[in-house]
């Protein structure tokens, strides 16, 4: 059994239920179309399309958990005490991975880094961190001011993809005064700024 190939087609049926039954029908929608949009992503830029489109269809999965679950996962895994000081919309992801890992039985180390990274980025992405991440943007159902630009990006480069989505992401938290998570600043430091050469 070392080293098999795991059969994410043959698990989807028993995920897609519990993911439908973990969410409101709107966020269901939603993780439908970043699986579509991940797959296709996956496709463009020679990935693993049923490895890209399960990250999608699970990268959502806690989304809908109470904070005080999210804070019990902290202290059980251990996580670095600053995420107390976050919500929801870090938790989904970076402490999301671990209910993923447990209810889901998903153990793909690169599916659970990829849902961690999935709202604030990394300064160093993989090809399945960049997939879900723009996938997430990118898919069907969203209706915001510059999507079909990021759309477009996503078509041409992956990479101009994630820059674009970085910088409207972090000017649209500026405009709202919101708190920026330092991974998120650490992505645009990457991904948008050319601080070296401006230093
Ligand atoms: P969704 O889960 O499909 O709605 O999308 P995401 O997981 O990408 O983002 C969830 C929310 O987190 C969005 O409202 C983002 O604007 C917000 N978000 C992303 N980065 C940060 C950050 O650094 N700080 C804060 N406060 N919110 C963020
Ligand atoms: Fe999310
Ligand atoms: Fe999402």
């Amino acid at each position: 059994m070392t080293n098999e190939k795991i059969d994410y087609h043959a698990i989807r049926e028993r995920v897609v239920r519990k993911v439908s039954q973990a969410m409101s029908a709107k966020r269901f929608q939603h993780s439908l179309g970043v699986e579509k949009a991940t797959r296709t992503l996956a496709k463009l830029n020679g990935a693993d399309i049923e490895q890209a489109g399960l990250a999608g269809l699970v990268h959502d999965y806690a989304k809908e958990r109470s904070d005080e679950e999210f804070v019990a996962m902290i202290h059980e895994k251990h996580l670095d005490s600053d995420l107390l000081n976050w919500n929801n919309n870090v938790w989904h992801g970076v402490v999301g991975r671990f209910f993923v890992e447990a209810e889901l039985g998903i153990t793909d180390p690169a599916i659970l880094q990829a849902i961690e990274r999935h709202t604030t980025g990394d300064a160093k992405m993989s090809l399945l961190d960049k997939l879900l991440y723009v996938g997430d943007y990118i898919e069907e159902n969203r209706v915001f001011p510059g999507v079909d630009e990021a759309r477009a990006l996503a078509q041409v480069d992956l990479d101009l993809a994630v820059s674009f989505e970085t910088e409207q992401t972090l000017c649209y938290l500026i405009s709202q005064h919101k708190s920026i998570y330092p991974k998120t600043l650490a992505t645009y430091n990457a991904y948008v700024a050319h601080f070296k050469e401006d230093l």
